[in-house]
């Protein structure tokens, strides 16, 4: 099974599926995460972690995607899993799920949108 990108410690919730489900074409995209080695458990919460020290660990773990060369794929796979704790590609489980709903209000705005286009006529 592959590793995860950033291995959780102390953490308080953290699902035990945390293998990316995907790998691009070229390899798994993870063996360029910056944080394989996150020895300072910045992605994911620990337990009852005060609200002022989760969003400066939050900033800090945001940081070191910031200057990830796969953030995009990371991004992708978070958001397509949707794995539900931690930060993966520079984004907060609460910004991911904001990014989800858009998404989906989106689909939504253009289904309607193509139901209600007229049908072209062949020929
Ligand atoms: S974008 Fe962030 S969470 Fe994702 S692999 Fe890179 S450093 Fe890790």
């Amino acid at each position: 099974m592959l590793q995860p990108p950033h291995q959780p410690l102390q953490v308080a919730a953290v699902p035990s599926q945390r293998a990316p489900a995907r790998e691009d074409e070229g390899g798994p995209w993870h063996a360029e995460a910056v944080c394989r080695r996150d020895e300072a458990g910045l992605f994911f919460a620990p337990s009852k972690e005060p609200t002022a020290a989760r969003l400066a660990r939050e900033e800090a773990a945001k940081r070191v995607c910031a200057r990830c060369p796969v953030m995009v794929e990371c991004r992708e796979h978070a958001l397509l899993q949707p794995e539900p704790y931690g930060v993966w590609g520079g984004l907060t489980a609460a910004e991911r799920r904001v990014v989800l709903a858009r998404r989906r209000r989106r689909e939504v705005e253009l289904r309607k949108a193509a139901a209600t286009e007229p049908i072209a006529q062949a020929g």
